[in-house]
């Protein structure tokens, strides 16, 4: 399995003529060797390559690295250094997003006559269509999240908190066995929800408010995400007809995924339908964003996407209308792309709850 995944970097080999390809960030090592710790490097060649940790990990990378040969070093540069040299490299990609200027310099300082070859963004998409035990590691962390939100949701009554609120459903989480939560989860109640990143503050959540929730947790690397925007008590008119708009957008483009269409175009069917409705001007943040190792990760779904929906893919879908001095609403699902649609990972309904 680690195997083929380093098999898809190969493109990156002949594209750049890379002797070569040298990964740092902890997502891509995660990926690419099975090492879960925090620091380590991976040095590439197209048939093999080395995995360099220092004496922290050789014991848990002896354990999670398979096929690979490990190095045990004190000074990594000096060890990455080493190997290029011995294996007579000549052309070293490196990930340009995700080295510092520092660790650039470092390591062109130590290896006069080497060309660095930066490759971008591009390299994180090795990533963007999941294989078998990702979608199952993705679909049990979404489940977890799903069941522990419905657990707790009781809770929800006029006069909690939104931060209370928040740490009950990470505490709830972390007892069904979450490693912790995937990010700060947003709880915003009332004008609050406006902002579409207003983190659970010590505001009490009042009858006749919306309530929207970002939350999702982390196991084992993978994450979740869901936003379930809730009506507590009695909301007037304009409040339902701000869900039914964002829910009509959602709903449109959850049924339009399939392999094959663009990210661009999904991202037009909410956005256009939420601008019909006369929403336009209050939904300013893309449809949505992959998700796996990384919270936000490759395939983007926004007007600028130039990415391709593909079987694999996990995304999520999540317009918004928020405004100013009212309120907002989100809803948020996370989708697996199927070879013809796509099932949900998310759990929650989203048809609108009063609670
Ligand atoms: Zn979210
Ligand atoms: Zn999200």
């Amino acid at each position: 399995m680690l195997k083929s995944r380093r098999r898809r970097l190969l493109p990156f080999f002949e594209e750049h003529a890379l002797d070569l390809l040298l990964i740092e960030h902890p997502v891509n090592l995660r990926y690419l060797s099975g090492f879960s710790g925090s620091e380590g490097a991976l040095l590439l060649s197209p048939e093999g390559g080395w995995f360099i940790c220092d004496s922290r990990y050789t014991v848990q990378a002896g354990k999670e690295v398979a096929d690979l040969l490990l190095v045990e070093q004190a000074q990594r540069q000096e060890a990455i250094a080493d190997l290029v040299r011995q294996s007579g490299g000549y052309r070293v990609g490196f990930e340009a997003s995700h080295t510092t200027v520092t660790q650039h310099q470092g390591l062109a300082v130590r290896l006069p006559g080497v060309t660095l070859v930066g490759l971008g963004p591009e390299l994180d998409t090795v990533r963007n269509c999941k294989d078998v035990s990702e979608l199952e590691q993705l679909e049990q962390v979404a489940g977890l999240a799903s069941a522990a939100f419905e657990a707790v949701l009781p809770l929800l009554q006029p006069g909690i908190r939104e931060d209370v609120f928040a740490l009950q459903l990470e505490f709830e989480m972390r007892r069904r066995g979450a490693d912790g939560r995937a990010f700060d989860f947003i709880v915003a109640s009332g004008i609050r929800g406006a902002m579409p990143h207003g983190r659970a503050s010590d505001k009490a959540i009042l009858a006749g408010e919306l309530v929207t929730i970002d939350f999702g947790a982390i196991k084992d690397g993978y994450h979740s995400d869901e936003t379930v925007t809730l009506a507590v008590g009695s909301i007037n008119t304009r409040q339902q007809q701000l869900y039914q708009t964002v829910l009509d957008a959602h709903d449109r483009a959850i049924a339009a995924i399939k392999p094959g269409i663009s990210c661009r175009e999904l991202d037009a069917l909410a956005r256009d339908y939420i601008k019909a409705q006369g929403f336009g001007e209050y939904f300013g943040h893309g449809l949505g964003h992959g998700v796996g190792l990384d919270i936000h990760e490759k395939p983007v779904i926004s007007p600028r996407s130039d990415a391709v929906v593909e079987e694999g893919m996990v995304f999520t879908i999540e317009p918004g209308i928020y405004i100013p001095g009212f309120g907002g609403v989100r809803i948020e699902d996370t989708v697996a792309v199927t070879s013809d649609g796509c099932r949900l990972l998310a759990k929650v309904s989203k048809q609108l709850v009063i609670v």
